[in-house]
């Protein structure tokens, strides 16, 4: 498999860095952020590397990530209240981890720019 020397999101999605684990199949992992922007907020990555949304990622993976939100939103009970989904692609969505992730937002009423887009940890 895989994966990038020095990656947090290749090591959480490979169990050397502990998180709080939600769903886990043969092409993903999903956890609880550790800064959550709603009151769910997980996050969705691929088990292979890839930098970003632009990185040529398969499109039967893209399609698989993309398919797990659903299970997420279930999984977490919002699937009839509603979520967000947003993925940060490079400086200026202020990309922080360079590995793809999906981001699941969720579990109260948000606005149309908040949870803002914008991250600074
Ligand atoms: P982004 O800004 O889109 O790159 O999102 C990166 C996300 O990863 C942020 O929402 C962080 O709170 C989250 N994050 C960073 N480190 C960890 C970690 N060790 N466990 C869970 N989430 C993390
Ligand atoms: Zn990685």
């Amino acid at each position: 498999m895989e994966t990038k020397q020095d990656c947090l999101f290749c090591k959480i999605a490979h169990g050397e860095i502990p998180s709080k684990k939600v769903y886990e199949d043969e092409y993903v992992y999903a956890f609880d952020d550790i800064n959550p922007l709603m009151p769910v907020h997980t996050l969705i990555v691929p088990k292979v590397h890839y930098d970003n949304i632009g990185d040529e990622v398969p499109n039967d993976l893209m399609g698989h990530i993309f398919n797990t939100v659903p299970k997420i939103a279930h999984l977490k009970g919002i699937e009839e209240s509603g979520y967000r989904v947003m993925v940060n692609t490079g400086d200026d969505a202020c990309q922080s981890v360079h590995h793809l992730h999906v981001h699941v937002l969720g579990g109260g009423k948000m606005t149309e720019d908040s949870p803002a887009v914008t991250h600074n940890a």
